[in-house]
């Protein structure tokens, strides 16, 4: 894998976009610049990775558009050290985005090709996560509590297992609604028995599916 001047140059002008497009915050930015998003895709995408599209990644999932990746990740407002759940490892790119702004990562996937694929390629990229195969419903309580749970698929309904999985001051990020698009919703837990949504606009994500897939 070769990370060259031409991939630097399209890599910097996709930070120039999502700067354009509201992203401020300065960990999130520097993270997107640095990530060769190319290594994430087949060869036969190379060419279209630093435009800002979702593309597909195999086993009938996408790569996040790096926008929406930014997005989620400057709702989520983590700092250093913290610890974050992502539910939906697929390519393993915003995982890397979360890692190189410091943050410690735990990532579930539900399908089993893709969570083999991503747990043995970022680490041979820099890029160590604790990598689990399950479904992310359940989320990961024995790790927990999280300072910051992310969803990168689309959910039909808030799953309340991993509210209970949130530090108090900790802060849900997930994409809700149907099929056709999801209102991106934060959920931010106040104390034991209170929390606090706010939704930021329309996306539109592949589905988060119950239970695992071979
Ligand atoms: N963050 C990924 C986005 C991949 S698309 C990236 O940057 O590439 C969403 C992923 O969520 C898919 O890989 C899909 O298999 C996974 N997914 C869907 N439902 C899930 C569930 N219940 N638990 C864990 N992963 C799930």
């Amino acid at each position: 894998m070769i990370d060259g001047f031409l991939h630097k140059g399209l890599r910097q002008k996709l930070v120039e976009t999502i700067k354009m497009k509201g992203i401020t915050n300065s960990l999130v930015i520097a993270a997107i610049g640095k990530i060769p998003r190319h290594y994430f895709v087949e060869s036969y995408l190379e060419s279209s990775a630093y435009e800002d599209r979702a593309l597909p990644i195999g086993a009938g999932q996408t790569i996040s558009q790096p926008y929406t990746v930014a997005y989620q990740t400057e709702l989520l407002n983590v700092g250093k050290r913290a610890k974050v759940l992502e539910i939906g490892t697929g390519s393993g790119y915003q995982t890397a985005v979360l890692l190189e702004i410091g943050v410690q990562v735990f990532t579930i996937e539900r399908q089993r090709e893709l969570y083999m694929k991503t747990c043995a390629f970022l680490p041979n990229i820099g890029y160590n996560a604790q990598f689990f195969y399950g479904d992310g419903y359940e989320g990961k309580p024995t790790y927990g509590p999280f300072d910051g749970i992310l969803i990168t698929a689309g959910a039909p309904f808030i799953p309340e297992k991993l509210l209970l999985q949130l530090k108090i001051g900790g802060k849900f990020v997930a994409p809700i609604g149907n099929q056709d698009f999801q209102v991106m919703t934060v959920v931010e837990r106040i104390s034991d028995t209170e929390y606090k949504k706010t939704e930021h606009g329309n996306f539109v994500f592949v589905p988060m599916l119950k239970g695992t897939s071979k």
